[in-house]
């Protein structure tokens, strides 16, 4: 007998940031999946050539390139005749709001993606959350607007989606710990004084995971672990205290969860987004995907250690911001795309990224309740003072 036809209609999905390494990967489990996941939209910022290749394999209805220079730029007769080409925020916005998207791929980096986070939840729509910087800067207004719009956050983070799995059937007062896993970065091992003169290159050169720049240095700085603690914040409504972080070199375990009566749940797969990518479109659903699997046979020791807080100092600021809350997390966030940007640039030292970011905590005017616009206005004068530090 002919197997009988899946009577579920695809989930219809738009990509923020498709031409990022999170954007490749959506658009790789989407390929894999088209009966289940069908993209609707596609935008990327300035990258018009690369869009407009994705859409003539995937045929979207929309395509956004936000860049308002690019989009004068770019090549019409290089899109499929039936994809409609906007430009700018205001496109990003009337993608991520459009009446037939089921569930929008938040995977710009930075805080660039918070405006079409935001306005995908003020919809309604389901958002798969890659874009953690969002929940940094206004991690309690994104949560609180997702729940007022019925809107589902589920996250693509790697460690996050451990966690979200291990958490099925359970809610945050059962669990006692959360124990983010990272690989340690480039640089694991290292002393301060042997970091003194990182170059660009080597902290580009990450050991397990193949991601964008900004989180690349970012996981060699730890600010990116430092980063997910403020996201796992924000996400299952944890106080500090009750997340730690441990290093894992092997990036085969995601993270673990802790529970009341002591049992511990982690959630292991080989280091390939597409599986969190997956699981957050597809939720609560498993199917056969395009995801590594797990080679038992070669899978000779997982290792744990703890992190040199001492040697890289970010990790610290994730615990402080997740602990104050207020403007902290903005604050943090420019102040890091900043500095990133520098020591990219070469204009400051691989050290100083975390050392400007402490400066600029330190310089700014806390606020325990901000409203959105002060956190905007304050990630504005935050780059400005990273940018002069
Ligand atoms: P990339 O740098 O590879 O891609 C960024 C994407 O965002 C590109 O499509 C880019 O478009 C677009 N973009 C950049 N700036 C803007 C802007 N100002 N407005 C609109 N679009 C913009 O990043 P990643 O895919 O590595 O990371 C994306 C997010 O996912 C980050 O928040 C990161 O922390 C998170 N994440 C990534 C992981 C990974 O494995 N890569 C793992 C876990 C989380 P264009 O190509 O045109 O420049
Ligand atoms: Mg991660």
């Amino acid at each position: 007998m002919p197997p009988a036809p899946n009577p579920r209609t695809p989930k219809r999905v738009a990509v923020l940031g498709s031409t990022g390494s999170i954007g490749v990967s959506t658009l790789d489990v989407a390929r894999h999946l088209p009966d289940r996941l069908r993209i609707v939209g596609l935008a990327a910022h300035s990258n018009w050539d690369q869009l407009a290749g994705q859409c003539r394999e995937f045929r979207p209805r929309y395509a956004v390139v936000c860049d308002p220079a690019a989009f004068q730029a770019a090549d019409r007769s290089a899109f499929p005749r039936e994809t409609e080409l906007l430009g700018g925020p205001d496109g990003v916005e009337k993608l991520a709001t459009a009446a037939d998207v089921d569930v929008v791929v938040s995977a710009v980096v930075g805080a660039a993606g918070l405006r079409g986070t935001w306005a995908a939840l003020e919809a309604g729509k389901d958002v798969a959350l890659a874009n953690k910087e969002t929940l940094v800067v206004a991690g309690p207004l994104v949560t609180g607007l997702a729940a007022r719009r019925g809107a589902r956050l589920l996250p693509v983070d790697s460690e996050h989606s451990a966690v979200f799995q291990a958490l099925t059937g359970y809610t945050a007062a059962d669990v006692t710990r959360v124990v983010l896993t990272g690989s340690g970065g480039p640089f694991r091992g290292k002393t301060a004084a042997e970091l003194e003169q990182a170059t660009p290159e080597q902290a580009l050169r990450h050991p397990t995971w193949k991601m964008g720049p900004k989180i690349t240095i970012d996981s060699a700085t730890l600010m990116n672990k430092a980063l997910e603690v403020i996201e796992a914040r924000w996400l299952f409504d944890l106080r500090a205290e009750q997340i730690d972080v441990i290093v894992h070199p092997e990036s085969v375990v995601h993270s673990f969860v802790e529970f009341a009566d002591g049992s511990v749940l982690g959630q292991l797969s080989p280091p390939d987004m597409r599986l969190p990518i997956q699981y957050a479109l597809l939720y609560p659903e498993r199917v056969p995907g395009p995801a590594k699997r797990l080679d038992w046979s070669a899978l000779s020791g997982l290792r744990f250690e703890p992190p040199d807080r001492t040697t890289f100092r970010a990790l610290d600021l994730g615990f402080e911001v997740a602990r104050r809350g207020g403007t902290t997390g903005a604050v943090l966030n420019a102040a890091n795309e900043e500095a990133v940007g520098r020591f990219l640039g070469g204009t400051l030292p691989f050290l100083g990224i975390a050392r400007c970011c402490r400066a600029v905590l330190d310089a700014h005017d806390f606020d325990p309740a901000p409203t959105l616009d002060r956190l905007l206005a304050l990630d504005r004068w935050a780059r400005a003072e990273a940018a002069r530090y």
